[in-house]
């Protein structure tokens, strides 16, 4: 059994083989925390949640890092715009960040480091590269990286130098204007404060005052977390280039072996476009949590191959939906007839072998799903016609299946989201109830609205009037 997964430095699916034998160390780029997401921002993280789960289950060590960007140009240009400092905006966003990938069934990261927090170990890696010559101060704070200085620069992307436009993944310098760099691809390491930003968005360093370039956090970060060599590094296919081609030239130019794998992970396009906050303000995360409950989203985001375009249409969700409504109610009702499988147990269950295979095709979900449906069907079939045993046995067979793709319909992650319809039917009763208690008040028939009021109580309802009708509470 060997896990393959597709390397996008090499361009081809190959063996997964850990640098340390029985771990696996993950970079997965996170969230510029600016705003709030859209389920474009969600999917490299579900993507990796999924990975990460196969990984454990397959008895890997995962440590998984997933940075946040809590200060760049846009934190700062958001913040200003909206009035509050810059590390309120990027705390305000980070908490959002952070309750949507809750939300969604995205374990947390092993760590979860912001930039802000790393600024000693991206000064250092700086110092680094400009001792080696790889990278110059010009004054003013700006630090640039010398791409002519590393010949294997372009190496991820398959590119040249000499062949990329003038403005392609090139950075402005944020200083004076004699603040000058000597090739336009040049990349930003560190960034010379705008005028009116705020004193706090900046740090002293030996070549001026100023902030981390984007690019440079990651790489610090890697090391610091990961090591100067690790296996896997991964982030939505936009941050090929430049920000993952200028990481691994800055951590190899520093001497490190950096990202030994590079997994990007595919947009969520509409129309066949890449999402965007203008395309797609319908589809933050939580418009799309009032519209379908989240193992839902869940669902919708992790069924197609991580390297395939997610086209999302109106049909989305509602696909999603049902095949979670047959997934979700064949379990309630499997578990109501054979009763509660323990968690430990789901969590040992060997899983089909054509499920282990799929997944450890390159993260095949689609065709995992298609085996989890073999079984969803065999379930049903049992339920209908079968023995206890078997009922039991597809319960346990299908909740492992779902439980590594997140997707477990009985963990308690899901359980408000498997309760909505209970919480619909209860309220629908008890409106019923409390209308039938109405009329009998307004017709002065006190014997039948009390009998309506104590029938509630032995439930567990506690009935409140007020002045606009009464409403209801459990108790
Ligand atoms: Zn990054």
């Amino acid at each position: 059994m060997t896990i393959r997964l597709f390397d996008t430095a090499t361009r081809e699916v190959r063996d997964f083989n850990p640098i340390t034998p029985g771990e696996v160390g993950i970079y997965l780029c996170g969230a510029t925390v600016q705003a709030p997401p859209h389920v474009g921002h969600l999917r490299p993280a579900v993507a990796f949640d999924v990975l990460r789960r196969w990984l454990t289950r397959r008895g890997l060590k995962v440590t998984l890092i997933r940075n946040v960007t809590d200060i760049d140009d846009k934190v700062l240009a958001k913040s200003a715009a909206a009035g509050r400092e810059w590390w309120a905006h990027a705390a305000l966003y980070e908490r959002v960040f952070t309750e949507a990938y809750d939300a969604l069934g995205v374990l947390p990261p092993t760590y979860e480091p912001r930039a802000t927090g790393s600024v000693p170990e991206m000064v250092a890696l700086m110092e680094r590269l400009v001792d080696k010559g790889h990278a110059y101060g010009t004054g003013e704070g700006n630090v640039w990286f010398d791409v002519r200085s590393w010949p294997a620069y372009g190496e991820l992307t398959r590119q040249k130098v000499e062949d990329l436009s003038p403005e392609e993944g090139a950075e402005v310098a944020t200083g004076s204007a004699s603040d000058a760099k000597k090739n336009p691809h040049d990349f930003a390491l560190w960034k010379a404060p705008k005028p009116g930003e705020p004193e706090s968005a900046s740090w002293e360093t030996p070549y001026g005052r100023g902030r981390p370039g984007w690019h440079l956090e990651c790489s610090a970060m890697a090391r610091r977390y990961l090591g100067e060599t690790f296996d896997i590094h991964g982030g939505g296919l936009d941050l090929r280039f430049p920000h993952h081609e200028n990481e691994q030239a800055q951590s190899r130019a520093a001497g490190y072996g950096f990202a030994q794998r590079w997994m990007h992970v595919a947009w969520v396009t509409q129309s066949g476009v890449k999402m965007s906050k203008s395309l797609g303000n319908g589809l933050l995360v939580s418009e799309l949590l009032k519209e379908a409950p989240a193992p839902v989203v869940r669902y919708a985001l992790a069924a197609v191959q991580y390297r395939s375009m997610l086209e999302w249409s109106p049909d989305t969700l509602d696909e999603a939906r049902t095949t979670w409504e047959r997934l979700s109610g064949f379990v309630a009702r499997a578990s109501e007839r054979v009763g509660d499988v323990p968690a430990e147990e789901v969590a040992k269950a060997e899983v089909p072998d054509a499920f282990a295979a799929a997944l450890d095709d390159d993260l095949n979900v689609p065709q995992a799903l298609a085996v989890v449906h073999e079984h969803l069907r065999a379930g049903n079939t049992a339920l209908a016609s079968g023995t206890d045993a078997t009922v039991r046995s597809e319960l346990v067979t299908l909740r492992a299946m779902l439980d590594v793709l997140g997707l477990d319909p009985a963990d308690p992650q899901w359980a408000a989201s498997t309760d909505d319809r209970y919480a619909a039917a209860l309220d629908g009763l008890v409106t019923a109830e409390l209308k039938a208690r109405a009329e009998a008040r307004a017709a002065k028939d006190w014997a039948t609205s009390d009998a309506i009021r104590d029938r509630l109580a032995a439930a567990g309802i506690e009935v409140q009037d007020s002045a606009d009708g009464a409403r209801w509470a459990l108790s």
